[in-house]
């Protein structure tokens, strides 16, 4: 399932005094099965962003097509494009509510008018997903899990919808580091395993690089820069004037190119560095 955003603006309290341009003649086009990786600043306009991908918001002007259904005609019915993009909040554990964690995931499929068995299906196999044991938790109140957990739950909500894109709205926000790398881990693995296009969205360079195919850097409203991870990283200078920095270890490879310290230029991990650098030390040792 593709995706083409096409001079899309977006404007907030229009002709107020708390007119707000959230999005700026945006153009872009996301492949089916891409792993994206949407990055930029609080109030660069990520969330209002991915809202439009699932028809929670309404362009001011300009189009969303997606699988050259142009979801922005009044005509299309949001069920049917809300089946197909599965949209994760910001912090969407607020919007936990039921009493079971069962429940809860079960809530959307139940909507969809699935069969109570393909909805246990669902529920067990979303939770399995993101790493919740089903019969521990299912009758559990979700309110008394972790913040991790929590989090998991609603994610698994999403995923029970069987989406063919799955949008994460800064999923790791708020997370001690362990949550924080268990849970893009099991992102990574979803869209592994399912084959299924995912925008993640995040203000961590450090997070997204060593996960995704390309790198959305927005600003302003704007898209700023787009393309694979080494090109990115290549422009720190664009990145660094948006205030946005490069993970520190690719900065570390491009120092140790200044000097005479040549490695591979897409390294984004402290493993990755630390095998080529060992890699370089053997080379000079065996020279
Ligand atoms: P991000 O997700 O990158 O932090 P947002 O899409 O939330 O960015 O915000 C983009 C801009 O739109 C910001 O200037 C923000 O203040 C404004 N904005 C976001 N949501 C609303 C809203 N509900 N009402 C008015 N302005 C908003
Ligand atoms: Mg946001």
């Amino acid at each position: 399932m593709s995706i083409k955003i096409e001079n899309l603006t977006y404007i907030y309290n229009p002709k107020t005094p708390f007119e707000t341009k959230a999005l700026d003649n945006v153009n872009l086009e996301i492949k089916k099965g891409e792993f994206i990786g949407l990055i930029g600043h609080t109030g660069s306009g990520k969330s209002t962003l991915t809202q439009h991908l699932n028809g929670l918001i309404k362009p001011t002007t300009g189009k969303i097509i997606i699988d050259d259904l142009d979801i922005t005609n009044p005509s299309v019915k949001l069920v049917e494009v809300r089946k197909k993009v599965g949209l994760v909040f910001q912090y969407p554990e607020h919007q936990l509510f039921e009493e079971t964690v069962y429940k809860d995931i079960a809530f959307g499929p139940l909507n969809l008018g699935l069969k109570e068995e393909e909805i246990e299906i669902r529920v067990k196999e979303a939770m399995e997903a993101v790493k919740l044991p089903y019969e521990e938790l299912k009758d559990r109140s979700p309110f008394e899990l972790s913040g991790g957990q929590k989090r998991r739950v609603a994610i698994a909500g999403v995923l029970a919808m069987k989406p063919e894109v799955l949008i994460l709205d800064e999923p790791t926000a708020g997370l001690d580091p362990k949550s924080r790398d268990e849970i893009l881990e099991e992102v990574k693995l979803l869209h592994e395993k399912y084959k299924i296009t995912i925008i993640l969205v995040s203000h961590s360079m450090e997070d997204i690089a060593k996960l995704v195919d390309r790198i959305i850097v927005m600003h302003r409203g704007k898209v700023r820069l787009i393309g694979e991870p080494r090109e990115i990283f290549k422009q720190a200078n664009v990145l660094e004037s948006i205030g946005l920095g490069i993970p520190q270890i690719t900065h570390l490879i491009n120092k140790l190119k200044t000097h005479g310290i040549y490695l591979r230029d897409d390294i984004f991990t402290v493993e990755e560095a630390r095998e080529e650098i060992l890699k370089w030390i053997r080379g000079k040792e065996n020279a």
